[in-house]
C-alpha cells in the first residue's frame, strides 16, 4: 500500500512502517501507528511554541509522539522524532481524555487555553490533530500546529478549518537545503500559503538558522520577500541553532549571525523576533 500524507509517498508493505516510522501497515492498509501515543505532555507558554502574536501570557498542554518525515541532521528533538514505537516510552492518549486533561488544568488556571500539537511532526499522524481538534473546539479551548509543514495538501485542506495557531518551520529557501534535510520545499511553502489563506488561523514562521548552510543573507532576503507576498503581517521567528544529533560536535550559530539576518528579514516584513539568542 502507499502513503498519501506526505511527498515521500512510502509503499509500505505487511509488518513495515514508513520511512516516519510513525505510519505504517495495519490491516491491509497505511495507518497512522502513532495515533494518540504521547511521549511528553507538558504545560508550556505559547511563547515557547513560538508564537508572539496570540495570546500572549498563556498556556498550552503540549504533546508529542514520536516520529518524523524529515531527517535534519540538526534535529533538536531527535530522541523522539527520529524514534520509532520500540525505541521510546509512550502512552495511549485518547483524543476525549487528552481534552478532558485540558479542560481541568483550564479550571484550575484560566491562563490554558488549548492544546499544542508538537515536539515530533504531528502530520504523520495528522488524523490525531483532526481529531482533537473537533473535541477541543467542542469545549472551546485552541487547538496549535507546531509541524514541518511537509505533508499533501489534502491533508492541510482538511487540518486548516480545526487549527487556531500554527507555527511552521520554512527551514531554508533552497531545493538544496530541504534536500539535505529530506523534505521539500515547495510542499511546505504551500503549506504555508493555505494555512495564511485560512481565516480562523493565526500562523506563524520559524527559520532555524544553521551556520554555513542557511545563513547567506541573500537566502533570509528571499524568504522573508516570499513571506511578505504571501502575508505582510506573519511573524518571522529567526532563531539560534545548537548542535544537535548527527552535528553534536559543531558550533552554535553566532548571535551576531541571527541579529544580522532578522535586520535583513525586517527590509520586507515589519514583525520579525529572534529566538534562543
Ligand atoms: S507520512 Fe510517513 S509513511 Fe506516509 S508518506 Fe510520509 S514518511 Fe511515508
Amino acid at each position: 500500500m502507499r502513503c498519501e500524507t506526505c511527498p515521500h509517498r512510502c509503499e509500505v508493505g505487511p509488518g513495515q512502517t514508513g520511512r516516519c516510522r510513525a505510519r505504517g501497515w495495519r490491516d491491509g492498509d497505511v495507518a497512522p501507528l502513532s495515533y494518540g501515543r504521547l511521549t511528553s505532555l507538558a504545560m508550556d507558554p505559547v511563547e515557547k511554541k513560538p508564537l508572539a502574536a496570540w495570546k500572549p501570557g498563556h498556556y498550552l498542554l503540549s504533546v508529542g509522539s514520536y516520529g518524523c518525515n524529515l531527517r535534519c541532521p540538526f534535529c533538536q528533538n531527535h530522541s523522539i522524532a527520529q524514534a520509532g514505537a520500540a525505541d521510546v516510552p509512550w502512552r495511549e492518549v485518547s483524543p476525549a481524555e487528552l481534552v478532558a486533561l485540558c479542560t481541568e488544568a483550564r479550571s484550575r488556571d484560566p491562563r490554558v487555553v488549548g492544546i499544542a500539537h508538537t515536539y515530533n511532526e504531528p502530520l504523520v499522524a495528522w488524523e490525531y490533530v483532526r481529531d482533537v481538534g473537533m473535541l477541543a473546539h467542542e469545549e472551546g479551548l485552541a487547538n496549535v500546529l507546531v509541524s514541518n509543514g511537509c505533508a499533501q495538501p489534502w491533508v492541510i485542506d482538511t487540518l486548516a478549518p480545526l487549527v487556531d495557531a500554527a507555527n511552521i518551520d520554512l527551514k531554508g529557501f533552497t531545493e538544496d537545503y530541504y534536500r539535505w534535510c529530506g523534505g521539500d520545499l515547495a510542499t511546505v511553502k504551500a503549506c504555508i500559503e493555505r494555512l495564511a489563506a485560512e481565516p480562523g488561523c493565526h500562523l506563524e514562521v520559524t527559520c532555524l538558522v544553521v551556520p554555513d548552510r542557511n545563513d547567506d543573507p541573500a537566502q533570509m532576503r528571499a524568504l522573508a520577500a516570499w513571506l511578505a507576498q504571501v502575508d505582510p503581517h506573519i511573524t518571522l521567528h529567526v532563531t539560534r541553532y545548537f548542535p544537535r544529533w548527527k552535528m553534536e560536535g559543531g558550533r552554535p550559530t553566532p548571535v551576531a549571525t541571527v541579529y544580522g539576518l532578522a535586520d535583513v528579514a525586517r527590509e520586507s516584513l515589519p514583525h520579525v523576533v529572534v529566538g534562543n539568542c
